[in-house]
């Protein structure tokens, strides 16, 4: 800092070119060559560096106030704030004993629920020193596939996890998302393709040419479903997750090797899936998260322009998004991401195979696809509404020029020249293939129906919320199959002990924890038959939840409650993040 104090160097060097030098007429160049010399020194330099370094920390932080305002700026300095305190007083060693007690407690619960250690079945630490016998494996096959998840008390964290798992769960219709099932006959259909390609792997084209037909193929029907010109390119990779980090890569690369941006920031909704922040962190994105309108749950437009900088590589909009269903203006997304240059990503991959298909199935629709100028590139997962085998998503761009910018090559690897065009090396042929079957399988007419049939129900379920619920209302406008509500303004009834009612009676719902406290409801087919059944719950459990706000003590809390209640205060992440690593850690437990 005491370098800013001092005299600016050119005055100081230009007094002591003065100084010293009067009596020489060589006039202005020896007293700029003077000026030069002197300006040079370490001390100078040092307070040109310094000043740099100012200019560059001004610069950041007048973009970062234009993004977010000088409220929410001042926010985010106190939540730094405080997260570093209170990771300081975690340290403290009484801190540290009792969090750690209260975590390991929670833990236990969930251990016990989501890895049961039934009598049964035997565990397996080491490879059998002898290869086992078939009919052994097909009859511990068999267990496995039954095997329930552990019984716990009502009051554990687990049942946010959703881990209640096994066949007979799933099927009743009571799990939101989770379950893309096309129906049994598609099943075995799936099932026979995956066995008969079960070895190949498109890393070796010319060994497997049915395959890379296919894959060709399925990325093409995505491209003609989401109405990409003829330029228009694509690849198929592990999913979604996989689509939006290659989308999001091949938008850095594209702001590096065309704009020269070194420090990328990308634009996105704060209802985007969280993919886009694991994205980010991955590739060492800068990200901006932008409100949505509390009534629309559509990205506040102004606010993306405002964002906006030379830094920006492109911008997200959802078609729809996970939380509560809204597809994002995209049209006007469309309009900003042209006007600046930049890039415009759609995350169609809840709508997959639901959203090309609401016109052709009578319903409602915005603009999404590639016929909105602007978008250059959607992500469609067949492994959601297309019924395809789990594990296969496509990446689509509205040019190949496009997709090369996700692509890896290295030419001077000792064992060959080396191309990928996705994140994996060796992929699974029996995907491709069994996502292939399924799509040409159905058809546009097949998925035009079961449009029909999810949408029909999601709408069902949502005028039923709003007529027959009077203490809860849904949010926004949902066109496609998400149906996400909360607790009306005014009424007592939280909508957490809502969300841990209907698990008591066997619905797995998705708590939201954005600006408004909510639960979601993603329909799939198999929801389709229990509609009925879930608008009954769900009145009576709301007219419970009504009954225990009215009491003083609400006696035990649920589980989403629990969790929820914990609000998304600094202190609260910290343990959230702290209890969700553990929980991982706990899926690779024997
Ligand atoms: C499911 C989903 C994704 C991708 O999820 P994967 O589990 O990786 O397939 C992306 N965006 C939205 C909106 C989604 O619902």
């Amino acid at each position: 800092m005491a370098a800013a104090a001092k005299a600016p160097a050119p005055a100081r060097a230009i007094q002591a070119s003065r100084s010293g030098r009067n009596s020489n007429k060589g006039g202005v160049a020896s007293l700029a060559l003077a000026w030069l010399q002197l300006a040079l020194t370490y001390d100078n330099a040092r307070t040109a560096v310094f000043l740099v370094v100012v200019v560059r920390y001004l610069d950041r932080l007048l973009r970062h106030l234009k993004v977010y305002g000088l409220t929410a700026s001042l926010h985010q300095v106190y939540r730094a704030i405080s997260a570093r305190a209170f990771a300081l007083l975690l340290k403290t060693p009484a801190a540290k004993r009792k969090v750690n007690r209260e975590l390991r407690d929670a833990m236990k619960d969930v251990e016990a629920k989501i890895v049961p250690r039934p009598k049964h079945i035997e565990s397996q630490h080491r490879l059998p020193v002898l290869g086992k016998e078939t009919e052994w494996l097909r009859s511990e096959l068999a267990k496995l596939q039954k095997m329930e998840a552990g019984g716990v008390d009502a009051n554990t964290v687990a049942t946010l996890w959703q881990m209640r798992d096994g066949q007979s769960v799933w099927k009743d219709g009571k799990v939101s998302g989770a379950v893309y099932h096309g129906g049994d006959d598609l099943s075995d259909l799936v099932s026979e393709t995956i066995k008969a390609f079960l070895l190949t792997n498109p890393l070796h084209p010319d060994v497997f040419p049915g395959v890379r037909k296919m894959e060709a193929e399925v990325v093409q029907m995505a491209l003609r479903m989401y109405n990409a010109p003829e330029t228009g390119a694509g690849a198929t990779s592990s999913g979604g997750t996989e689509s939006i980090l290659l989308a999001c890569l091949a938008m850095r690369e594209w702001g590096r090797r065309t704009k020269g941006i070194t420090e990328p920031e990308l634009v996105v909704p704060v209802s985007v899936h969280a993919a886009f922040d694991k994205a980010s962190t991955y590739f060492g994105i800068k990200i901006h998260h932008i409100p949505v309108d509390p009534v629309t749950r559509k990205v506040k437009l102004g606010r993306v322009a405002r964002a906006i900088n030379r830094n920006t590589i492109g911008l997200v909009g959802s078609a729809p998004n996970f939380p509560d269903g809204v597809i994002d203006d995209i049209p006007s997304l469309g309009v900003l991401a042209k006007k600046h240059n930049i890039l415009l990503h759609v995350d169609c991959c809840l709508g997959s195979f639901l959203v090309p298909f609401l016109e052709k199935a009578g319903f409602p629709s915005e603009p999404f696809d590639f016929r909105v100028e602007g978008v250059t590139s959607i992500s469609c997962d067949t492994h959601k509404y297309g019924f395809g085998p789990k594990g296969l998503s496509t990446i689509l761009y509205r040019t190949s020029e496009l997709r090369r910018f996700q692509y890896y090559v290295k030419t001077d690897w000792p064992g060959g020249v080396y191309a990928t065009p996705t994140l994996s090396g060796s992929r699974p042929g029996s995907i491709i293939a069994g996502t292939w079957t399924a799509m040409m399988k159905l058809g546009e007419s097949g998925y035009t129906q079961s449009c029909r049939d999810i949408v029909g129900a999601a709408k069902t379920i949502a005028s039923r919320i709003e007529t027959e619920v009077p203490d809860l209302y849904v949010l926004g406008k949902p066109l496609v199959s998400v149906v996400a509500f909360a607790s009306r303004p005014g009424t007592t009834v939280s909508i957490y002990d809502v969300g841990d009612g209907m698990s008591a009676r066997g619905w797995h719902m998705n708590g939201l924890s954005g600006d408004i406290s909510a639960i979601h409801i993603a329909v799939t087919r198999l929801t389709v038959p229990v509609v009925d059944e879930f608008i009954s719950d769900l009145k009576q459990v709301t007219a419970e939840a009504r009954k225990k706000a009215g009491k003083k003590e609400g006696g035990k809390e649920g589980s989403m409650k629990a969790l929820y209640g914990l609000g998304t205060g600094v202190s609260a992440g910290m343990v959230i993040g702290e209890l969700a690593s553990r929980f991982i850690d706990t899926l690779y437990l024997v």
